[in-house]
């Protein structure tokens, strides 16, 4: 091939120009991003050849080496691995595959701490290069083509790149950077090799240096021919834990998180037993942008025998806790392990079980001993977890613990046992309420009897919250149960006088309530007096097995069928609206005014009224009259 000028993607521009503008005060990062990607390069190699070894050619040892030249001012970075050819040179150097280049590009513009790992994160790491360099060059041999198919790729980082067939005896990539005027701090071996000590000490090759000596006649450090390993070249996690320093182990977390907030919580271990494999995972402190994509495959990368097989292996992780990163290193799988297998093979099951009682572990740990960092790790992760309680049956219970709540006693952090602890005597079950809003929740004329006898309530707002509710019915033995289903039956804690009252009103109200269940037909199953009530006049109620208004609602936004079976209206006897329309029985304005006091009871629960004009006819009625 001929040399040919190629435009870059138009969002390769975009990125080359936010890269080189936005990152240039964390500019060493251009050699972590290279060495990941000559390390990468190795780590594929290693893989195609798993059925294909002659792909290996006659350098069967990988890795990168790392050199500058004074006079040219360049600095190469060089690895033996897959290389590329030259449609993949002009594919993976040209264009961005990966989704998310808006975002990233909407992030590192509005990001005023030009997050230099949100680059990484995103995939585009190699034009990182041209923070520094203001022409790069490629050259390249993929494994197994001959000499003579290699290419160069060259380009000055604006708008367009050079491709050309060059001869290659070597396989695998040169990067060359020419580096900009001013750069010049980077020709230097110390600096190079402090950079790579402080990036890229845990990657498993060797990353190979030019030795250096003292000259004695130059008084001077002189380069020599042989060649020096600068990193330790053992994968962090194939080391003891008591040779590894908290701060390597936060090294390794941003290398794979590219998060730069430190995480919440790890574990290392190696588990040995029926299935063999080590694990290193950490929690996240903060969400990333795409929590909420279920499709998102996990963080979790998959090693054979310290051989890199994949990255987002879901299969080692349940879907809800999509948010771990970290590292598996197995024993037994075949290194040939697909997707596909992993879905089946009972030792990823075993793994997958074992990972899952590590993480809840150290969240029980962080909730127990660091209340106020769970408190963020639950700002962040609540709604994930709580996808838990139905996905994950054989660890609910431990999951219940874990979850947190606003009730009426607190605004945040009320978990179960919490509630449980501050139960009144005689109460058995655990109350509470779900509503669109905490200050719905809050409002809702359900909670008054609650108030009034001091009985803590928990209040549910999170969209996840009905679904969550519809797999867990009880906690430590308690049911849960909902103040807006069924009649509030407070047991133990309503004293005999009560009732007796309450029976007394309700056979009193008995012509009212006849008269209403008629006039409501068609909007209330039925019509009951309320022991529910201290101040509001009356409320919506559903049945056990129905479906909340809350629940409803949120279908309906959905797009979803909600079949809403009619709810009842609960009256309070002693409230003045009710009096009066005691007072209106038989008279016109009854049907106003029964008509009234349902429409402002869905009101309350958050509700929507079908025919609104209908109601402020009937309310502007009785103001003018
Ligand atoms: P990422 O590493 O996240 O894929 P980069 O921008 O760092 O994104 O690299 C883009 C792509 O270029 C890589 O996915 C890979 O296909 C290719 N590439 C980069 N460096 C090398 C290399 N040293 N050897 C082989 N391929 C490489
Ligand atoms: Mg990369």
């Amino acid at each position: 091939m001929d040399k040919q000028t190629l435009s870059f993607q138009a969002e390769v521009k975009q990125i080359l120009h936010l890269v080189t503008h936005s990152l240039y005060s964390n500019k060493e990062i251009f050699l972590r991003e290279l060495v990941s990607n000559a390390s990468d390069a190795c780590d594929k190699l290693r893989f195609e050849a798993l059925d294909k070894a002659a792909l290996y050619e006659d350098a069967p040892n990988l890795e990168i080496r790392v050199w500058y030249d004074e006079a040219a001012k360049t600095i190469t970075i060089r690895d033996n691995g897959i290389g590329m050819s030259a449609e993949e040179a002009v594919a993976h150097l040209g264009t961005i595959a990966k989704s998310g280049t808006r975002e990233f590009m909407a992030k590192l513009e509005g990001d005023q701490k030009k997050d230099a790992n949100l680059i990484g994160q995103f995939g585009v790491g190699f034009y990182s290069g041209f923070i520094v360099a203001d022409r790069i060059t490629v050259e390249t041999r993929r494994a197994g083509a001959a000499p003579a198919e290699a290419v160069r790729w060259s380009s000055e980082g604006a708008g367009d790149f050079e491709v050309e067939t060059i001869e290659r005896a070597q396989r695998g990539t040169d990067v060359i950077l020419h580096l900009r005027e001013g750069e010049e701090e980077f020709l230097s071996a110390w600096k190079l090799k402090s950079i790579i000590s402080k990036y890229s000490d845990h990657i498993s090759l060797p990353v190979l240096m030019p030795k250096q000596t003292w000259d004695d006649e130059k008084k001077e450090q002189v380069t020599t021919d042989e060649w020096e390993p600068v990193n330790k070249a053992a994968a962090l996690w194939t080391r003891s834990k008591s040779d590894i320093t908290d701060a390597q182990y936060q090294e390794f977390y941003k290398q794979i998180s590219y998060d730069q907030d430190a995480p919440l919580a790890y574990t290392h271990n190696r588990v040995e037993g029926r299935t063999e494999y080590t694990q290193l995972l950490y929690v996240p402190a903060r969400a990333p942008f795409d929590l909420w994509n279920r499709d998102k495959r996990g963080g979790v990368k998959l090693y054979v025998k310290r051989v890199f097989i994949m990255d987002d292996a879901e299969a080692l992780m349940p879907v809800y806790l999509r948010f771990v990163k970290g590292v598996i290193d197995s024993a037994d799988l075949p290194l040939n392990v697909s997707r596909e297998l992993l879905q089946e093979s009972r030792d990823v099951k075993a793994i997958r079980e074992g990972c899952t009682k590590r993480v809840l572990s150290m969240l029980e740990d962080v909730a127990e001993n660091q209340k106020d960092k769970y408190a963020a790790f639950w700002t962040q992760f609540g709604a994930v977890l709580k996808e838990g309680i139905g996905e994950d049956h054989a660890n609910q219970e431990r999951l219940a613990k874990l979850l947190r709540f606003a009730s009426t006693t607190a605004d945040e952090g009320v978990g179960f046992e919490d509630y449980v602890k501050r139960m009144k005597e005689g109460q058995e079950a655990i109350y509470y309420i779900t509503a669109d809003t905490l200050a719905a929740a809050k409002n809702s004329p359900q909670l008054e009897i609650f108030r009034k006898k001091g009985l803590e309530v928990l209040l549910l707002t999170d969209r996840v919250d009905e679904w969550m509710l519809s797999h867990l019915y009880e906690f430590d033995g308690k049911p849960l149960q909902s103040v807006a289903k069924g009649g509030v039956d407070l047991g133990k804690l309503q004293d005999d006088d009560e009732k007796k009252a309450a029976e007394a009103t309700a056979e009193a109200l008995k012509p009212l309530i006849e008269r209403l269940k008629a006039t409501l037909k068609d909007r209330a199953k039925d019509v009951r007096v309320t022991t529910r009530l201290v101040d509001s006049p009356a409320c919506i109620v559903v049945d056990e097995g129905d479906m909340s208004g809350h629940l409803a609602r949120m279908l309906k936004q959905a797009g979803q069928s909600a079949p809403r079976s009619q709810p009842t209206l609960e009256i309070n006897a002693e409230h003045a609206l009710v009096k009066r329309l005691d007072s209106a029985e038989g008279s016109e304005r009854f049907d106003d005014l029964a008509h009234i006091l349902f429409d402002q009871a869905l009101l309350a629960e958050g509700g929507q009224l079908d025919d609104p004009a209908a109601y402020v006819r009937r309310v502007n009625a009785l103001l003018t009259a």
